[in-house]
């Protein structure tokens, strides 16, 4: 392909929202431009390059037995009613009417669609299991799309949903997905981190993200030093450091601790304030917060406080569900509460702070002095830290009033026990008690065993071989195709630009006549009728600028090998190759060139 007739509109100058490399590097090399926030077009060597990604995912996706359909990216609201996202997918979900006043959504994702599509055509286990996918256009209302195509509100997704009559069945897909995610990221030359992420309220079994370092990055992971255990911190566990719960043992603990008493505590505010006053630690403290929990999935008519909760018929098949309710959600002072841990544990659509009102309501005093000595309006939820702590400072639900020496079990008791705490850096690994440390990731794919959520709630059904009717399991994977290019140009570029991995350069070589003309040009126009025999993708620099230009552009689009052809080594039968990836530039004659670039690419 010669220069002067592609579309390559390359920039100096990127615009001031360009904060990462990859954004400003697929501006400036021509390969995207922004038609509005969050909607990018493809250009034509960007199209190149993710063309190339898209080919690998295809044929990943194929290995593993996953068959491609392509549905419509605009599907009928009622799919999504009847899967209960209609109205829980909020602000994200782009909601259209058509003519006649019916309701569409435009796909953010599609288990709604595909499960309508095997619902319709299911009959038999024989039939199972199934695994079907698409690349296809996806469109989030992002709230603040931002960092390119990155977050976009319009992307293209490779989501594949699968079938399954057994958990060993979709155990087997899930992890020859999880092997192809990872076979896919190294063909693009991404280093992937896959963690175990959160896979609660969605009633899923396992989930895994795969995810690239990233400074830009919204997630937040811990690493173990020691072994190769990987965590989201939405799901992350750590080895208790909490004191154990009195046994026989060590029951005298709490036996010899004193009554509970309530002392006052007069303009005390803060956690730090009070172990100062009380010249203790935060461990000491227990923290309650109250939350109020939406579209809860717990049973909690025996709970303390909710005898009067609305229960609701269900859309996913769950025995109860509630509105909402509230809760008071206590772990040791130095501690924090992980929401999304919270909301898995509750089966809750998800959890927030509780507003002032309802703080003051439910405990009876202002915000900030909650705990769990007397408190019987909402059920209570303690951390494991919490069982141990045998002698404990508390809030007395009375402004100014603490208690201390409060103890599990004795001074008051919690409705459920669960680890709800949020992992940090330097906590010991729950598998080897290693040292965890935390890294900003930025996911780029996903694998989700769903269960029987979608299934189940659109009604879908086989027949096993003794004609008794079951409901099928399910599981999802994603892969985001743009954000999965734009991480390859974070992950292989530098100051002059892109550096492709060959797999995925929009062209294999750039052919740089010093002046296109006489016997340079027709050097080059034979070498690259050689490489594209030899199956090279060619770029032929034809055009009428410096060589400095030329260079410089070569090195903007990161194409892996320039061949330079000038007057003076062509007449030495010579011809100069650099590879974008190394400094040194090295003399060979044009056949030599087309044998070594031939070779590389065929690897
Ligand atoms: P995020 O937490 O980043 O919003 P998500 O968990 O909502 O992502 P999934 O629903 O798991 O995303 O979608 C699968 C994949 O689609 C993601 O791993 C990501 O690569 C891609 N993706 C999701 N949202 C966007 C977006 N706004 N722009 C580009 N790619 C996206
Ligand atoms: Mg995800």
């Amino acid at each position: 392909m010669k220069y002067s007739q592609t579309f390559i509109p390359t920039l100096r100058e990127v615009p001031g929202d360009a904060i990462i490399a990859s954004h400003r590097l697929m501006f400036r090399a021509g390969m995207i431009r922004k038609l509005s926030n969050g909607l990018f077009a493809y250009l034509p060597l960007g199209l190149r390059c993710f063309r190339k990604v898209e080919r690998i995912v295809r044929e990943e996706m194929d290995a593993i037995g996953s068959l491609e359909i392509k549905p419509t990216v605009v599907v009928p609201g009622e799919l999504w009613k009847e899967s209960g996202r209609w109205d829980s997918m909020g602000e994200a979900l782009l909601r259209v009417k058509n003519r006649v006043g019916a309701d569409f959504v435009i796909s953010p994702t599609a288990e709604e669609a595909f499960t309508s599509i095997v619902r319709d055509e299911l009959s038999s286990y024989r039939q199972l299991p199934l695994s079907l996918y698409q690349i296809n256009t996806k469109y989030r209302d992002e709230i603040r799309p931002r960092y390119g195509v990155m977050r976009g509100r319009e992307f293209i997704m490779k989501d594949a949903y699968s079938f399954h009559t057994s958990e060993e069945s979709l155990d087997e897909h899930y992890q020859a997905q999880g092997r192809a995610y990872r076979q896919i990221f190294k063909r693009c030359g991404l280093t992937v981190i896959p963690v175990k992420a959160d896979s609660g309220a969605m009633g899923g079994s396992g989930s895994e993200e795969f995810m690239v370092e990233s400074d830009i990055g919204d997630n937040t992971l811990l690493l173990c030093k020691n072994c190769d255990y990987a965590a989201n911190v939405e799901k992350a566990e750590c080895k208790s450091d909490y004191i154990t719960r009195p046994s026989p043992e060590n029951a005298r603990d709490a036996i010899n601790t004193p009554p509970v008493e309530k002392i006052d505590t007069p303009e005390v505010k803060t956690i730090d304030e009070l172990c100062t006053f009380l010249k203790t630690d935060a461990k000491s403290f227990i923290k309650t917060l109250i939350y109020k929990a939406v579209n809860v999935e717990t049973d909690l008519s025996s709970a303390p406080g909710c005898k009067n909760l609305v229960k609701n018929p269900t859309a996913t098949g769950a025995p109860v569900s509630y509105n909402e309710a509230f809760f008071a959600v206590a772990i040791r002072g130095d501690l924090d509460i992980n929401e999304t841990k919270l909301a898995a544990v509750l089966k809750a659509a998800e959890v927030s702070l509780a507003a002032e009102a309802d703080v003051v309501r439910i405990t009876g005093a202002p915000v900030g002095f909650a705990g769990p000595v007397g408190l019987e309006s909402v059920p209570i939820i303690i951390d494991q830290t919490v069982t141990g702590m045998n002698d404990a400072v508390t809030g007395a639900l009375e402004k100014d009033k603490h208690y201390r020496h409060a103890v599990c079990g004795r001074d008051y008791n919690a409705w459920l026990t669960a680890d709800i705490r949020t992992v940090k850096a330097k906590d010991c690994c729950i598998k080897c008690g290693g040292e965890l440390y935390e890294k900003k990731g930025n996911e780029l794919g996903h694998i989700f065993k769903l269960g029987k959520k979608y299934t189940d709630s659109m009604g879908v059904s086989y027949l096993d071989e003794n004609g008794k009717s079951h409901v099928p399991l399910m599981g999802c994977y994603g892969i985001g195709l743009d954000r999965t290019l734009a991480s390859i140009i974070e992950e292989h570029h530098d100051e002059q630009g892109i550096i492709w991995p060959v797999s995925v350069a929009p062209y294999h070589v750039i052919v740089i006549p010093i002046k296109y003309q006489g016997s340079v040009q027709e050097a080059c126009d034979k070498l690259t009728c050689e490489l594209e025999e030899a199956g090279a993708e060619v770029l032929l620099d034809d055009r009428d600028e410096r060589a400095g230009v030329k260079f410089n552009d070569a090195d903007l689009l990161g194409i892996p090998w320039r061949i330079v052809v000038g007057d003076k080594n062509l007449a030495n039968g010579m011809v100069e190759v650099k590879r974008r990836s190394e400094k040194e530039a090295h003399l060979i004659s044009p056949s030599e060139a087309v044998t070594e670039i031939a070779a590389a690419i065929k690897m």
